[in-house]
C-alpha cells in the first residue's frame, strides 16, 4: 500500500478544544501523524509527499465562500480588539432553512465573528496562522492517494489531519475543515461511475453523509457510536437513508455503547454487502482508530484484534481503495490499530 503524507499537516497546533464546559488542549494533535508515520514504518512503509492539491477538487465538494472564509480568518480574527490566539466562535446562528445537504447561502454578516459563528460549528476547530495551510495539505494528502489509485496502485493511504469526515460543504466541525474521504471520492469519480465510502470511525461521519446526501453516484455507510448521547449527536441515526436521486445510498449502523469487537466487525461486513450490492467500482475508507476502548472519546469495547479483521474484510470487497485517515485519539492504541489493519489489508 502507497502511503502519503504533508509534513505541512503539522502547522494546524491549536491550544484550545472546548468540551464539558472546559477549554482544555486539543486531542487532535500533531503527534497523531507521526505516531501513524513510525507504526506503519515497521510494515516497511515509507511515506511520500503529496503534490499541492488543486483548488477545484476541493471546490467540487465544498462552497467557495467557505473556502475564503477559512483563509481570511485568522488575520481577520487577529484585527480584533483582544482577540485570543485562535479564531473561536461565540455566536450560532438559527437557519431555518439550513439542510442535510449543508447547502447554505453566504452569511449577510461581513464580520469576522458572525462569519465564525456561521462556519465553524462546534469548539473543536480553533484556527491558528498555520490552520489554512494544514487543511490544504490535508486534502492534498488525499487528493494525491486518490491519484495513485487512478494511476494504477491498488490501494493507498492518504495520512491526513487534521481529519475530514465532520466537514460539511460549508462548515468545520470536530476537527474537520475539509472532507478528504470526500474529496478522494469525487476524484475517484473523474473515472469510476459508482464510489462508495465505509466509515468506521466511532463517530458518525456527517459531513461526508451531508456532502452525497442526494445522490445516488456514492453510497455512503458508517458505523459509529450511536448519536443518542455521543457526537456529533444531531445525525448518523439509522432512518437517515438518502433523499431525492439518493435515497437508498445512505446507510447508518449505530452501535450501543459498550459494544465489543464481534458486533463492530459484522457492523462494517454489512456495509461491506452494502458496498457489493450497490455495485461501486471504487472505494474510500474512511478509518478513524477511536472506537478502540483505550481511546480516550470512546464509549465502545472495541480492541486491536478488530482490526486485522477489518482489513481483510475490507480487502475482501476487491476494490480499488483509498484509506483516509480519520480520528484515533490514543497514540498507543493507534500504533496498534492502524499496522494491523494495514498489514491484513494488503496479505487478504
Ligand atoms: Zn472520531
Amino acid at each position: 500500500m502507497r502511503l502519503f503524507f504533508s509534513p505541512e499537516q503539522l502547522a494546524h497546533r491549536p491550544t484550545q478544544y472546548g468540551v464539558h464546559g472546559r477549554l482544555i488542549r486539543p486531542l487532535e494533535n500533531p503527534e497523531r501523524g507521526e505516531t501513524l508515520i513510525a507504526s506503519l514504518g515497521r510494515l516497511g512503509i515509507e511515506p511520500e509527499r503529496p503534490a499541492p492539491i488543486d483548488r477545484a477538487a476541493i471546490l467540487a465538494v465544498h462552497a467557495d465562500h467557505y473556502v475564503e472564509f477559512l483563509e481570511s480568518a485568522f488575520a481577520r480574527f487577529q484585527a480584533l480588539p483582544n482577540a485570543g490566539p485562535e479564531v473561536l466562535p461565540n455566536v450560532h446562528p438559527y437557519f431555518s432553512g439550513a439542510t442535510q445537504l449543508g447547502a447554505r447561502p453566504r452569511p449577510r454578516t461581513t464580520g469576522i465573528l458572525g462569519q465564525a459563528g456561521w462556519y465553524i460549528g462546534d469548539l473543536s476547530c480553533a484556527m491558528t496562522e498555520g490552520t489554512f495551510g494544514a487543511a490544504l495539505a490535508s486534502a492534498a494528502t488525499a487528493a494525491a492517494a486518490a491519484q495513485a489509485v487512478l494511476d494504477g496502485a491498488p490501494a493507498a493511504y492518504a495520512l491526513s489531519r487534521p481529519p475530514g469526515h465532520h466537514a460539511y460543504p460549508d462548515r468545520a466541525n470536530g476537527f474537520c475543515f475539509f472532507n478528504n474521504a470526500a474529496i478522494a471520492a469525487q476524484l475517484l469519480r473523474g473515472r469510476y461511475k459508482r464510489v462508495a465510502i465505509i466509515d468506521f470511525d466511532t463517530h458518525h461521519g456527517d459531513g461526508s453523509q451531508a456532502i452525497f446526501y442526494d445522490r445516488d453516484d456514492v453510497f455512503v455507510g458508517s458505523t459509529h457510536t450511536d448519536p443518542s448521547s455521543y457526537y456529533p449527536h444531531f445525525f448518523g441515526y439509522a432512518e437517515e437513508r438518502g433523499v431525492d436521486a439518493g435515497e437508498g445510498f445512505n446507510l447508518n449502523l449505530p452501535l450501543a455503547p459498550g459494544t465489543g469487537d464481534a458486533a463492530f466487525v459484522a457492523a462494517v461486513g454489512t456495509l461491506a454487502d452494502a458496498v457489493s450490492r450497490f455495485g461501486a467500482e471504487a472505494l474510500v475508507i474512511s478509518a478513524g482508530w477511536d472506537a478502540h476502548r483505550d481511546d480516550p472519546l470512546s464509549k465502545l469495547a472495541v480492541t486491536t484484534a478488530a482490526y486485522p479483521s477489518l482489513g481483510r474484510l475490507l480487502r475482501g470487497v476487491n476494490l480499488p481503495t483509498v484509506v483516509v485517515q480519520e480520528g484515533g485519539y490514543s497514540l498507543a492504541a493507534v500504533a496498534e490499530a492502524a499496522p494491523a489493519f494495514v498489514a491484513a489489508f494488503q496479505e487478504g
